[in-house]
């Protein structure tokens, strides 16, 4: 999406550690409208898919899943961290490992939420190495629901997670790939 690219290099920061900040318009400050146009671009790659419910994780994966929700009529769920795990009969749970906080997360959804008929849309801000993507396709597993795909507004090819899980067969887009990145440059994936 060309113009979640100009935002990049406009207004993202690269900081140590392969860590890129667009704090100014997708996860921290939001920009309502732009956000609103991204989940307008997700809706239109998986409108044939028959998405009853996009996924998401807590915390900034919410506002681009509810745009995405919006523009694909369906509901929008998101899974619950906790520093400690949470092992209860009502709910699935499952670890990730967070990159930017370089801690492991116990991250849970009710089973009220996620069924066996779903047909799910995973989305989240960012994909690196693909550990939050995996912990939220493990809790569809769980509950014996269809990924029918995930979708993130911005990927770091460079960190492989996005084609490890193409290479398992799952469906994966994203509105912006970064094929590089310093604090002098970023590329694109064409
Ligand atoms: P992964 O689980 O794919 O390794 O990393 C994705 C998760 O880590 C996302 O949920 C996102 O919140 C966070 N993340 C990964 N890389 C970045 C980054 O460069 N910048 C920001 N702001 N968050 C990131």
């Amino acid at each position: 999406m060309r113009e979640l690219e100009e935002k990049i290099l406009s207004e993202g920061k690269v900081f140590p550690g392969n860590v890129l900040k667009v704090s100014n318009f997708l996860n921290h400050r939001i920009d309502i409208a732009f956000s609103n146009r991204m989940g307008e671009e997700i809706a239109r790659l998986f409108e044939k898919e028959k998405i009853t419910k996009v996924f998401t994780i807590e915390a900034s994966g919410i506002a681009l899943a509810f745009a995405a929700g919006l523009h694909l009529n369906c509901p929008m769920v998101f899974a619950k961290k906790n520093t400690t795990s949470n092992l209860q009969a009502d709910l699935y749970s499952t670890m990730v490992h967070s990159f930017t906080h370089n801690k492991d997360y116990c991250v849970v959804v009710s089973k009220e939420v996620l069924k066996a008929e779903d047909r799910i849309l995973i989305i989240d801000d960012f994909l690196a190495n693909g550990e939050a993507l995996n912990g939220l396709i493990d809790l569809c597993h769980q509950a014996g629901a269809t990924v029918a795909g995930c979708c993130v507004a911005i990927e770091k090819c460079f960190q492989g997670g996005g084609d490890a899980l193409r290479a398992k067969g799952i469906r994966v887009e994203a509105l912006a790939g970064i094929e590089s990145m310093s604090d002098t440059s970023i590329t694109f994936r064409k």
